[in-house]
């Protein structure tokens, strides 16, 4: 996501209390800065945040992390919730490549990956979410049978997508080529990609993945 360097962005960040300014501090402690046991859900590149603040809005008894790389994108992010604190969201500035820093293994039950960059170029498939390598951390650091569900507007990325899980030993489901029109539409949450793409008349993949240890 490309948004205008917003000077200041990372200092203004410290003004809202639903970002965790010292997110290292709180591997294999995130139930501590919640205050409670619920499970630990994780959008990685949460962009401006309206997935993840739904989410949090409906389901108080999960626990929120977004992780987002780029200060000005979690700026615009945080500023949904305002000033407010809320209980069960957190924002975290972090690149998702050294998630297993941020989270001790087994300490999450499920990731998003909602429209991740599609890196189309061969020579750029590393960078990918989906690649092997990321599949790996998220094993990590997921319960036994932690789940990642993954949308996107992107055929290729979707296919690859599909290839790793498979290469990776996770069991798919719920895989659908056309979500809205899919009996899981009903319990959607859109992102603003998903907004701007559908709108636009194009198709959206989505696949569930659960680890298989
Ligand atoms: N999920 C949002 C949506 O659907 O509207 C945003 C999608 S945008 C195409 C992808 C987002 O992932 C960008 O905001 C980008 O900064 C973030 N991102 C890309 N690589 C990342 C990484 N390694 N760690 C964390 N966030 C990442």
């Amino acid at each position: 996501m490309r948004l205008r360097n917003i000077p200041g962005a990372e200092a203004a960040l410290r003004e809202y209390p639903t970002f965790v300014d010292n997110p290292l501090s709180y591997k294999g402690n995130w139930k501590e800065r919640f205050g409670n046991n619920n499970p630990i859900h994780v959008e990685i590149g949460c962009g401006k945040g309206r997935f993840i603040n739904t989410l949090a809005e409906r389901h108080p008894d999960i626990n929120f992390i977004a992780v987002e790389l780029k200060a000005e994108v979690v700026l615009r992010a945080v500023q949904r919730t305002e000033y407010k604190a809320v209980p069960n969201l957190a924002f975290v500035q972090f690149d998702a490549s050294k998630l297993t820093d941020l989270f001790a293994d087994h300490e999450i039950s499920r990731i998003y990956l909602n429209f991740s960059d599609p890196w189309p170029k061969t020579r750029h498939a590393k960078r990918r979410l989906t690649y092997a390598s990321f599949l790996n951390t998220y094993r990590q650091v997921l319960v036994a049978d932690g789940e990642i569900h993954m949308k996107t507007d992107n055929e290729k990325l979707f296919e690859f997508s599909l290839n790793q899980f498979a290469a990776e030993r996770f069991q798919m489901r719920n895989i659908t080529f056309d979500l809205h029109q899919s009996k899981l539409a009903a319990d959607n949450v859109m992102t603003e990609y998903e907004e701007r793409f559908s709108s636009r008349g194009q198709r959206i993949y989505r696949v569930e993945a659960s680890c298989v240890i």
